[in-house]
């Protein structure tokens, strides 16, 4: 049954949503305070606490745990993700212009001691796509324990995103700029006379705003994780990240579309400073050459485009995905505290939201 739904958020995940919603046949409304556009021109402050923008991003295969299953449900919609990805950037009416490139992923482990994940990994069940553990001729340095590469994609985030709000609009989709004090506030709403919109009040609205509305939508579990990166004009032909033995991280991100690449970086929770430190990008600088020289220009060295700081919406437990009957009538369905994964998870988080709106619409035509 044909619905009208607002979608709040134009982020990563409101956009895949929005899209996987009208391919169910439905009409969407986005109503979100930040919408995607030319990342030159995204203030650092204005739009700090809008992810999407800052993201790297990429995809990294992660493991479920190989007894206790945790990470399950996020790998398969990593696989989703990923299969999504490719139709998306081979298909000829959008290739090129998707901001989505194919690389190799390439991995370095630290020890001393190797996750139980990686140690039993089996790459075919878990269908990771060309995978292969690298030896240890391979390895950058002796601290290195264990590599491997594979077969992944990277997106460009903004020209991304900037096509998925396009082809939402192209199918009739409805955008509307406003910044709401809770998912509720939708139920109130008029959509001629408040949001100038031709269609019926939505009895179904999804929460992709990123953080949930913080701690007022009554979930205690939210707070952001801090990332710095850099961006630099060097290129590279993959995707390279390293888990350092002290809990550190060093990756390069190639955005690609003439965007750079993201040299990155930290991962700091609850830490609100919007200003990048000089030293921080030395030392992420500095760090990621010495692993992958690779990237360093004729000259040995990097060119600097700008710094970036961004807050990854975290959620104790993970992404919350799951419906909410509201009282006095109307259904939300909640998508968000997608954390470092947004990208990587979203083609997945989108099905889990059409699953979630269906399975209330047919429950809501039994009853009546
Ligand atoms: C440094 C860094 C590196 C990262 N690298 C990767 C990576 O390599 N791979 C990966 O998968 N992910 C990566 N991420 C994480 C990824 O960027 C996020 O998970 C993702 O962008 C979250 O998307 P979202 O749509 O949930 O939230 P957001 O992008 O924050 O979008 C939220 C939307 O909701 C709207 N909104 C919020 N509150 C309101 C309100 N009150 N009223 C109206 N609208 C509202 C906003 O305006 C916005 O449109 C990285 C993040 C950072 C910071």
């Amino acid at each position: 049954m044909a619905e009208h739904i607002v979608v709040i958020g134009a982020g990563v995940i409101g956009l895949s949503a929005a899209l996987s919603l009208q391919d169910a046949g439905h009409s969407v409304t986005i109503i979100a305070r930040d919408f995607p556009g030319p990342a030159e021109t995204m203030d650092a402050v204005q739009h700090i606490n809008y992810t999407s923008p800052w993201g790297g991003a990429h995809n990294r295969w992660v493991p479920p745990h190989p007894t206790t299953g945790e990470n399950a449900r996020e790998h398969a919609m990593a696989l989703t993700t990923f299969a999504r990805m490719r139709t998306l950037s081979d298909t000829p009416s959008t290739a090129g212009a998707t901001g989505i490139s194919f690389m190799k992923g390439i991995e370095y482990l630290e020890g001393p001691v190797l996750p139980a994940e990686y140690v039993a990994l089996d790459a075919d069940k878990l269908s990771l796509p060309a995978f292969r553990v690298l030896d240890w001729t391979e390895f950058p340095d002796k601290r290195v324990q264990w590599g491997c590469e594979y077969d992944t994609w990277c997106v460009n985030p903004m020209v991304y995103c900037c096509f998925l709000l396009r082809r939402f609009v192209f199918r009739g989709g409805k955008i509307v700029r406003r910044e709401l004090r809770s998912p509720l506030e939708v139920f109130a709403l008029s959509p001629e006379k408040d949001l100038g919109i031709s269609a019926p009040p939505p009895k179904v609205v999804v929460n992709a705003s990123g953080n949930g509305f913080g701690g007022s939508s009554g979930d205690d579990g939210l707070f952001i994780t801090r990332g710095q990166t850099v961006l630099v004009a060097n290129t590279s032909v993959a995707t390279v990240t390293r888990q350092n033995a002290d809990g550190g991280w060093t990756f390069c991100v190639p955005r690609n579309y003439e965007g750079g690449t993201i040299i990155g970086g930290t991962k700091e929770p609850d830490n609100w400073d919007p200003n990048p430190s000089p030293e921080v990008r030395e030392t992420l600088l500095k760090t990621f050459a010495a692993t992958y020289p690779q990237i360093l220009d004729e000259k040995g060295g990097f060119t600097v485009i700008r710094d970036i700081v961004g807050r990854r919406p975290t959620r104790k437990g993970g992404l919350r995905l799951e419906g909410e009957a509201v009282q006095g009538g109307g259904f939300v369905m909640h998508a968000y505290g997608l954390g470092g994964r947004g990208y990587e998870l979203s083609w997945g988080v989108a099905e889990g939201v059409v699953e979630g709106v269906q399975e209330y619409l047919k429950g809501r035509t039994v009853e009546t």
